[in-house]
């Protein structure tokens, strides 16, 4: 491709509205448009490097023996309802209405539509399984759409549903798509880690997210130092350091004045007591009204975990004047003695003996409570979140934290989807069961983003070369027609393309110092620079972008050195 026929814009300064890099660099490199918030348009550069990955998720999902199909992006409402997500997936859900005052919905995943489908193919377990992706448009309402591609309300994914007889096929399945996710970002070049994770609106019992380890990312990971123990903290366990005295004796329960004491911190410091000893009340508004939540003082508490433990999907921390009116007091001095509200409390304070409380009174707190005499027994539940320095729940390791971005997410769905919308089969004995379920997404604009937070310098992209636009960009340095730089440049051009790589050939008449400058933004793996002066002496320079290292090669050597630094690159 010659550089002066493609559309590259790229861009001198810094634009403003960017925050992460890769959304800048993207913007800069003359890879994407905005047309609205979380909306984008691909340049010819962009889609290059799309497809790329599109084409890796086809070879990997293909050789694991999946089928691609492709859905319908536009979707009745019945089905929907019919799962009960109509309500529940809330205002992420874009909803059309048609001229008939029909509703619909714009995909943003297709477990419904693919029950719908199957339900109405599959009759025998001979059929099964059976595992379908397609890579197609997705269309979510997001909160806060950002960071460009990473979180768009319309982006490209690769879903896929696997429906088996039983949970073994199930589970073969599943690991089946588990090393084809390792596969696949392997060879995008990215450093990556699948982790245990919460599976959210999905739903379903088990999930493992894919994430690429960047600062940027939006996700917080707990990892073991030294077993392969990872998970998002939203989901994360670890063993609690602290023990109780089990010998310790009850002791009678004392109100004491703590006047403007309302933090851990106060309270600690001015009873002297370690902030173990202290339980925080929360309250929480949910969908079934306010709920009291009770951590230890050095713990915080998992939203995550306590959305699911609650079965709720509104949760919010009540404000201070409803805080007010269901303890009596104001914040910080609320606890658990003698409060008519559901009571709720992480299964780490169990064993715990003589702990202080708020009062429900301005500037009072209880001490020396106990579970039973002084306080109902509450509904023991993991609340807390992990923190970094923890052991690990399987080997007692100390747990690291990494930041990282969600680019897959596979999930063991069960028979959640064809329970309620009854997709069954015939066993061998004739029996009808339903079907056991597994989905599994990537997120394919947000992958590359990923790949470009992990890999950039200062002048811009550094592209893993399985995923850059081209392989290989020829730069004369000069671009008269008919003199030798011009030449050799089209020579080699030719006969690499003739070869199959993917060449960006960089006509335009412009001075080396800009092409050099456009070179490293859009990142190409590879360049070639041709001019008379090493013509002179028959060589040409190779130069990777990563290293910046450059290579003096004889002219007609310079085919032989990029194929192999081409297919050593792609090699996985
Ligand atoms: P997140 O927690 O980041 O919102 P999710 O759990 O909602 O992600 P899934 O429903 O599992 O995401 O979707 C599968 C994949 O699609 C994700 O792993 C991610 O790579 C991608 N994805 C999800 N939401 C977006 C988005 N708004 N923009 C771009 N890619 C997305
Ligand atoms: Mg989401």
């Amino acid at each position: 491709m010659l550089y002066s026929q493609l559309y590259i814009p790229t861009l001198k300064e810094k634009p403003t509205e960017a925050e992460v890099i890769s959304h800048q660099l993207m913007l800069r490199a003359g890879f994407i448009r905005k047309l609205t918030s979380g909306i984008y348009s691909f340049l010819p550069l962009g889609v290059r490097s799309l497809r790329k990955m599109e084409a890796i998720i086809r070879e990997e999902m293909n050789r694991a023996g999946a089928q691609e199909v492709l859905l319908p992006a536009l979707q009745p409402a019945e089905l929907w309802q019919e799962s009960g997500r109509w309500e529940k997936y809330g205002k992420e859900l874009i909803r059309v209405r048609d001229r008939h005052n029909r509703d619909y919905c714009l995909g943003p995943t297709h477990e419904e539509v693919v029950t719908d489908l199957l339900r109405h193919e599959i009759r025998s377990y001979r059929q099964l399984p059976i595992n379908l992706y397609q890579i197609q448009t997705k269309f979510r309402d997001e909160i806060r759409p950002r960071f460009g591609l990473m979180r768009g309300r319309e982006f490209g994914m690769k879903d896929g549903y696997s429906f088996d007889r039983d949970e073994e096929g199930a589970g073969k399945t599943y690991q089946k798509m588990f090393e084809a996710y390792q596969r696949i970002f392997t060879r995008c070049g990215l450093q990556f880690k699948a982790v245990e994770a919460d599976s959210g609106a999905i739903g379903g019992s088990y999930s493992h997210e894919f994430m690429v380890l960047a600062e940027s990312g939006e996700d917080a990971i707990l990892a073991c130092t030294a077993c392969s123990y990872a998970a998002n903290v939203e989901r994360a366990e670890s063993i609690d350091r602290f023990q109780a005295d089990p010998k310790e004796e009850r002791k009678e329960r004392q109100k004491i004045s703590t006047p403007a004491q309302k933090t851990v911190e106060e309270v600690t410091r001015f009873l002297s007591i370690p902030s173990q000893r202290l339980v925080k009340t929360l309250i929480y508004q949910t969908d079934q009204g306010p709920v009291a939540v009770l951590v230890r003082g050095d713990q915080e508490v998992n939203e995550t975990k306590l959305l699911k433990v609650l079965d709720t999907q509104e949760l919010n921390l009540a404000d201070e004047v409803t805080v007010q009116k269901l303890t009596g007091a104001p914040v910080g001095f609320a606890g658990a003695v003698g409060l008519s509200l559901p009571l709720w409390a992480d299964h780490t304070l169990t064993g715990l003996k003589n702990f202080v409380m708020g009062g429900n009174e301005a500037d009072i707190h209880w001490i020396n409570l106990n579970w039973g005499t002084d306080v109902a027994i509450p509904r023991w539940a993991d609340l807390r979140l992990a923190q970094e320095g923890e052991p690990c729940p399987k080997c007692q390791s100390p747990l690291k934290a990494f930041r990282g971005i969600e680019v897959g997410h596979v999930f063991k769905l069960g028979d959640k989807y064809s329970r309620s919308m009854k997709a069954t089969f015939l066993d061998e004995q004739g029996q009808e069961q339903f079907m056991i379920m597994g989905c599994y997404g990537i997120g394919v604009g947000r992958t590359v983003a990923a790949a470009i937070e992990q890999n950039h310098d200062k002048d811009g992209i550094v592209w893993p070369m399985a995923l850059a636009p081209f392989q290989v960009l020829i730069t004369p340095v000069e671009w008269s027609s008919g003199s030798e730089t011009n030449q050799w440049a089209q020579a080699i051009y030719e006969e690499l393309e003739n070869k199959g790589f993917e060449v960006l050939l960089d006509d335009r008449p412009e001075r080396p110092g800009i092409k050099f400058k456009d070179a490293d933004l859009i990142g190409i793996p590879v360049r070639v620079t041709i001019g008379p002066k090493g013509l002179a002496e028959g060589i040409v320079e190779v130069r990777e972008r990563r290293t910046g290292q450059i290579q003096k090669v004889l002219k007609d050597q310079v085919v032989l050195i990029i194929q192999k630094l081409v297919s050593e690159a792609l090699n996985y």
